[in-house]
């Protein structure tokens, strides 16, 4: 397979998604029938779910929490790692992914745009914990410090992602832009290739699927992320 040969002047920014951990054991998120683990996006990933039905949230995303302690980072995850050493500093890793398998593996620039599975906080008072310090054996675990009621660090559908003013500030930086594992239909994430392919640069797409923002990548791989990320870098 044609390796990238990236420059050592490139700023490269990465978007990945769920298509990259899958090869973990973690499934994508509308695999093939709509849903999110059995549960449609309403139910467990909006704040009207939350407030309609907190036990059963709580209790899906702690499963989430489980299975993601329980598996560990693939191939197309340290191949990012290996890659960011190249680069250096013209390096950043943006995931829509909340599993924390880029960290795990070692990636060091990275941004949980959606929050992360690792931890939580308060809904009156804000405070963030991990989720290894909060006793989750309540159906509603319960904030140290005022006793109300905790939620996921997850953002979930029509909250704002986190970062965004360094993700854009990369984005004008970058002259590549990759896109690894997303379907391209979740926003704003599913924006950022058109943004800096108008601004002229090259962009790369590996997905199992054509992703729904195909029209903007210039070069696309498609295959499993875990085959093609170490053959290409
Ligand atoms: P998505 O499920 O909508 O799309 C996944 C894409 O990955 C699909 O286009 C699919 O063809 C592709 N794919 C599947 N297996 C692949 C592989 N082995 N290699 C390469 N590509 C593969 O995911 P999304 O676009 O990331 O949007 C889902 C949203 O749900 C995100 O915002 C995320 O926060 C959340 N989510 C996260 C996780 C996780 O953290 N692992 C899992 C499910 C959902």
């Amino acid at each position: 397979m044609t390796k990238l040969n990236l420059k050592p002047k490139d700023f490269l920014v990465i978007l990945t998604g769920a298509g990259i951990s899958a090869e973990s054991g973690i499934k994508t998120f509308r695999d093939s029938d709509g849903l999110w683990e059995n549960h449609s996006v309403e139910e467990v990933a909006t704040p009207e779910g939350f407030a309609n039905n907190p036990i059963l949230v709580w209790k899906f995303y702690k499963e989430r929490y489980y299975q993601a302690l329980s598996v560990s980072p693939n191939p197309g995850h340290i191949a990012l790692v290996d890659l960011e050493k190249k680069l250096n500093k013209n390096f950043l890793l943006v995931t829509q992914n909340v599993d924390g398998l880029h960290d795990r593996a070692g990636s060091k620039s990275v941004i949980e745009m959606h929050g992360s599975l690792n931890t939580c906080f308060c809904t009156n008072c804000k405070k963030k914990e991990l989720m290894s310090d909060v006793d989750l054996n309540p159906d509603i675990p319960i904030c140290s410090a005022c006793g109300k009621m905790l939620r996921p660090d997850i953002v979930w559908f029509g909250e704002m992602p986190y970062r965004m003013n360094e993700i854009y500030k990369a984005l004008d930086k970058a002259t590549v832009f990759m896109t690894i594992g997303t379907s391209g239909n979740v926003y704003p994430a599913a924006n950022f290739i058109a943004y800096v392919r108008n601004r002229g640069a090259r962009t790369i797409g590996v997905n199992l699927e054509k992703p729904e923002n195909m029209a903007y990548i210039d070069e696309f791989f498609q295959g499993k992320a875990g085959d093609i990320l170490p053959s290409i870098l």
